[in-house]
């Protein structure tokens, strides 16, 4: 890969005075998604697979700036929801760069899906169970259709996301021939898809390959198909010493565990879009020596930023403005009432102090997306940067947000035991 497009950007990488200019214009918590990167991002991901559709899963992201330059960059969409299908159609995607994974799907969003079918009968819906096929027939969709497999293999850097071997996930494999060919007769029958989990690795690539292999073995028996999709999962390095994915290796060893295939490759990568296109900026206002430990607390926490309470996940944080401090293992803790509201335990840092302005690297991906009200804490902000240049692209959410959907409580009067009121 060239320089001017490197397989990862690192957090150390992001120029400090830019992140101190957007705390203090656009205050904090404030996620900052570069729109460049993300172009970039795409750009490497349509070279290493030139001939597959490369989709991207917006569920990591769903930001109309990221949809509309993923857009731009020749990338598909795959939307896990009619939320998703809306704002697909709202950043201009055609009917037939979407693809709609329907995934236990609510009669609601069935019902959308199918009404933007029938203005935009170019788009695609998977598929995971006999169930969703026959709540499509019932509906009068006979549009493309893709039948989503359980492959039986997963992959993925926790537990919680590895799908590919999970029975919530697809049709099961030794079953999927069957409702393959017998969907045929009332869809469009354009292809399989299985999706093996999220954060594929080198470490992980085995199960990847297992997963495309079956895959391969399956689209063989049930050709003809217009595409075999084996999802998405491309990880990202979160920590600061791990290598960049090989792109190049991945998709070498997709292509040939995928063997000979009369069917275009489909990938779906999420979090390798945007992870590390973003950053969350936060500020230090509370500085507390506690049992030995020094406990930095920030304007950030779980309902910010909520994969490391959730996932146990590992994001690099920096000291933005003051980063040559001396080093001081830190607890960053968020202001919400959860022991699991902490963005990091005992990592060395710069020492923090009130006022001080950190980022969070590899915030791009399932950042905000996954961002919560909870303890009644409004969401961030977002800003875009495109050339350099920022623009607020998400509100910060006011308190007044928060009861904005709340409607009056007609409290019934207690009454004494004559039924009169006291
Ligand atoms: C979440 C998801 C993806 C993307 O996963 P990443 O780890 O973000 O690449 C792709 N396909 C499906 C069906 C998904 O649910």
């Amino acid at each position: 890969m060239t320089d001017d497009n490197p397989p990862i950007r690192r957090l150390a990488d992001w120029d400090a005075e830019t992140l101190l200019g957007l705390a203090d214009e656009y205050d904090t918590p404030l996620y900052a998604i570069d729109l460049d990167r993300v172009r970039e991002n795409c750009e490497r991901l349509r070279a290493a697979f030139p001939d597959a559709e490369v989709r991207y899963a917006a569920k990591a992201h769903t930001g109309r700036a990221v949809l509309e330059t993923v857009r731009d960059a020749g990338v598909d969409v795959e939307c896990a929801s009619a939320g998703e299908v809306m704002r697909a159609l709202d950043a201009g995607f055609p009917g037939d760069r979407i693809q709609y994974t329907a995934v236990n799907p609510p009669a609601r969003d069935l019902d959308y899906v199918v009404d933007r079918w029938r203005e935009h009968p170019d788009l695609t819906v998977t598929a995971g169970a006999t169930d969703t096929i026959d709540r499509l027939r019932e509906r009068g969709f006979d549009g493309r259709l893709c039948v989503r497999v359980n492959p039986g293999v997963g992959a993925g850097h926790h537990e919680k996301v590895r799908t590919g071997a999970n029975a919530k996930f697809g049709v099961p494999y030794d079953r999927a021939a069957e409702t393959v060919e017998s969907a045929r007769a009332d869809f469009d029958l354009v292809g399989i898809h299985a999706h093996a989990g999220s954060g594929i690795s080198g470490d992980d690539l085995a199960n990847h390959r297992e997963l495309v292999r079956r895959m391969g073995d399956l689209a063989r028996a049930v050709e003809p198909l217009e595409f075999v999709d084996v999802g998405g999962g491309f990880g990202v390095p979160y920590r600061e010493d791990e290598p960049p994915l090989d792109l190049d290796a991945v998709a070498a060893a997709t292509r040939n565990a995928l063997g000979d295939v009369d069917a275009t490759l489909a990938v779906e990568p999420g979090r390798y879009v945007v992870a590390d296109a973003g950053v969350l900026l936060t500020r230090v206002n509370t500085v507390k020596e506690a049992g030995g430990a020094t406990v930095v607390g920030v304007d950030a926490g779980m309902t910010t930023l909520l994969r490391p309470a959730m996932y146990d996940a590992y994001h690099a944080i920096r000291n933005v403005t003051d980063p040559n401090g001396p080093a001081i293992p830190v607890t960053v803790a968020g202001p919400i009432c959860e022991s699991a509201d902490v963005l990091c335990e005992d990592r060395p840092l710069p020492r923090p102090a009130r006022g001080h302005v950190l980022a969070v690297g590899n915030a791009g991906a399932y950042g905000y997306e996954m961002a919560s009200t909870y303890n009644s804490r409004p969401r961030p902000a977002e800003v875009a940067i495109a050339g350099g240049t920022a623009e607020l692209v998400r509100g910060r959410e006011r308190l007044t947000d928060l009861t904005a959907l709340e409607t009056e409580h007609h409290r019934t009067e207690p009454t004494d035991e004559n039924g009169t009121e006291p």
